[in-house]
Formats: C-alpha cells, structure tokens, sequence
C-alpha cells in the first residue's frame, strides 16, 4: 500500500528515502557490507518509521482528531502531534504517569504540547488498561469522536504502511534490519521484502513479548504470518532508554566513522547488534545488511519509559 497522495503532497516525504553504503571493517572482514537505510531522513519532524506508520491511519482518521499513547519521551507522541500541526487536525496525547510529576514538561512533551498536542495524563494502572472498553469509554467520552491510535502507532494500518519500507529494499540488500519497540516497523518490514531476502529485529525492551506481537500484527494486517523475520533479544542493554557505558563509547565511535548521528534509544542498539553479529560471524562473505536508521537524536532520551 503506497502513502496517501494528499498527505504526501503535503508533507513532501523523502521515500525511497536513500540506502548508503557504510565502509566499515568489522563488516569487511568478514567479506559482508554495511548498508545504511536513512529512514531518519525521510521527514524532519516525522522521520523515519513514524511517518511510515501513520500515513494510512492519518488518512483513516481523515480530519478527525486523532488521540493516541506515549510515555514521557515518545517519539511517536511527539510525531503524531507535528502532524497535527502541520496538516491542520486536533491531536491528543494520553501520557503514562501523573501530571505534576511531568511538570515542568520535559523537551519531548513540550513539544508536543508547543504543536498544539493537548496532553492528558493518566495513572499507571489506566495506562495499562488502555486498550480495555471500559478505559477507552471514558477517553472518548472526554474527547468526542476521535481516531485512536494505539501506542507506539502499532496497529494492521501502520503495519501496512511499513511494507513499504520493505518494498524500497527489494533486490538491494539480504538482510534488513531494525530496532523494535512494538513491532509494527518490523512486521511490515519482513512483509515488503522478497523472497530470499529476511528481516532481523532488535527489541530494545526487555519481556520477550515481541514475538507474539509482531506474529499478531501480521495476522491483523495481512491475514497471517508474512514474509522471513527473526529477533535477537541480547541487545536490550537493560532495557527501554538504558544504556551502558559501552553501549555509549560504541555510539560515540560510530558516529565518528560514519558521521552518522546515532540515536540512543533505538539505533544505537541495532548498530550494536549488527556488529557484534559480523564479529561473531553471523553473516556469510557476500551478505548485504541493511540497519534502518529509523530516528534522530533531536531530544535527549530520559530516564522513563
Ligand atoms: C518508534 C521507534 C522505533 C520502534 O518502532 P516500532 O514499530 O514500535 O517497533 C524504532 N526506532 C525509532 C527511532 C523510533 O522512534
């Protein structure tokens, strides 16, 4: 499924967006390449998969206020609320965690809240009940008649529009590979590339639940399980928005190599993951890998999920 015509006239998205090849040693020693696929740099407010994963609902919602869910520092919060502004419709964020705890509003939310994001923050006991009728009852009560949007964006809509991604791939590269918080990027991802070609995802949260998710977002959007993909889940580094020092002298040194800015919560991991699986000689001489650059590292990450 391609991106809505009107949206895309008028956000312009960079799709294709560029795949690049990254010299890199730790790949050439083992005879396979580093691709880079800058999916960071197909919107400057909406990059990566974020745009990818609300096109179609952004076109489902047609106008109508959108409400969806984040954590303090979520990036699809934050992404879902440029598009409101930019397009002209009213957006509501549901935020985890009590509101005077989050005031003063850190850079994310103030950001949403600066587009004109009207910020509704619930406890942590609601917030995990979110998908329940009772919970969402009373949020469209309070809100009227909105389009909800699951966290994260995760749904069989955004799942649909991830396939694009893989569809940008085709013929370019055997492995594709992406940091996952919810799956949806991924489970689009394996259901656009080819045959032959396989998807690789590294969850950034600890639970061992993505599997299952991914498996059910592809019997939502596509009638059942699509396409080759895998986890490894050694890389969660202690979980969402954690990182060591390791982790961070490895980022530090790959933005010096690539002059890539590497964003910590997600990239960071996936760029981890990949180089480790070249030096433990995962990938066969001749193997192309592509790391999808899904974000930026505009706003520093915090401490909460
Ligand atoms: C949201 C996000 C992801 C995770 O996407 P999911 O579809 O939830 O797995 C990965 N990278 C970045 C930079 C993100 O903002």
């Amino acid at each position: 499924m391609s991106p809505p015509v009107d949206l895309a006239r008028a956000l312009q998205p960079r799709v294709p967006s560029p795949l690049q090849e990254a010299r890199d040693d730790r790949f050439e020693r083992c005879g396979a390449t580093l691709l880079l696929k800058r999916d960071d740099l197909i919107h400057p407010e909406l990059p990566g998969n974020k745009w990818r994963k609300l096109a179609l609902n952004l076109e489902a919602a047609a106008g109508r206020a959108v409400l969806t869910f984040g954590g303090a520092y979520s990036n699809h919060l934050r992404a879902t609320a440029a598009a409101g502004r930019l397009l002209g419709f009213p957006t509501i964020g549901v935020v985890r965690g009590d509101e005077l705890a989050h005031r003063p509003l850190n850079p994310s939310l103030a950001r949403c809240a600066a587009d004109g994001m009207r910020l509704h923050f619930v406890d942590r006991a609601t917030y995990r009940a979110k998908g329940s009728p009772e919970v969402l009852a009373g949020l469209l009560e309070l809100f009227g008649d909105v389009e909800v949007i699951p966290e994260g964006g995760s749904n069989a809509l955004a799942a649909q529009g991830c396939t694009a991604l893989g569809r940008e791939v085709r013929g370019l590269t055997d492995v594709a590979a992406v940091a996952c918080g919810t799956g949806g990027t991924l489970a689009g991802l394996a259901a656009g590339l080819e045959s032959g070609q396989r998807a690789l995802g590294v969850p950034v949260l600890r639970g061992g639940f993505l599997g299952e998710a991914v498996a059910a977002l592809q019997r939502d959007a596509f009638g059942g399980e699509a396409g080759r993909w895998s986890l490894d889940e050694r890389f969660t580094f202690g979980g969402y928005a954690r990182t060591t020092p390791e982790l961070d002298a490895f980022a530090a040194d790959f933005e010096e190599r690539h002059g890539l800015p590497v964003e910590r919560v997600y990239v960071a991991k996936l760029l981890f993951a990949l180089v480790t699986l070249a030096q433990e000689g995962a990938f066969a001489p001749g193997t192309r890998v592509a790391a999808v650059i899904t974000g930026t590292p505009d706003v520093p990450a915090g401490p909460s999920a």
